[in-house]
């Protein structure tokens, strides 16, 4: 896809932190940490949401699933927990329109949803 970020750190053009990658996932460190380890999980595939996700798709989005855990797994938060977040849309507050899931964990992150 033109001009999407996450595309372009697919192709290579944008450099990446990557922690794993394989030919339909990649997996790499956010820019702008929000907790001690903070990856961010996408499909190789442009899809630009959540809302994107069409019946096709649904298979990969759960296998993205066992990337999680493995990549949990890898960088040692599997057994102190951790939380894998889609933020889709405006409110949402989706910034980057390639769906990806955000994978934090390191430290207690506290409660969003009460
Ligand atoms: P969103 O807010 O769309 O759910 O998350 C987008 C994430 O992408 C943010 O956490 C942001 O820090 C991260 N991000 C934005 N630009 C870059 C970049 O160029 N490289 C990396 N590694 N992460 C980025
Ligand atoms: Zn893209």
């Amino acid at each position: 896809m033109d001009n999407c970020l996450f595309c372009k750190i697919v192709e290579g053009t944008i450099p990446s932190n990557k922690v794993y990658e394989d030919d339909r996932f990649l997996v790499f460190h956010d820019i702008q940490p929000a907790a001690p380890v903070h990856v961010l999980i996408i499909p190789k595939k442009h899809i630009s949401s959540m809302n994107e996700v069409e019946m096709e798709d649904f298979a990969l989005i759960g296998e993205l699933h066992k990337v999680a855990q493995e990549v949990a797994e890898k960088l040692g938060i599997a057994q102190s927990g951790y939380r894998l977040i889609n933020n889709c849309g405006k409110d949402g507050e989706q910034t980057v329109h390639h769906l990806h899931y955000h994978l934090l964990g390191g430290a207690k992150l506290g409660a969003l949803v009460q």
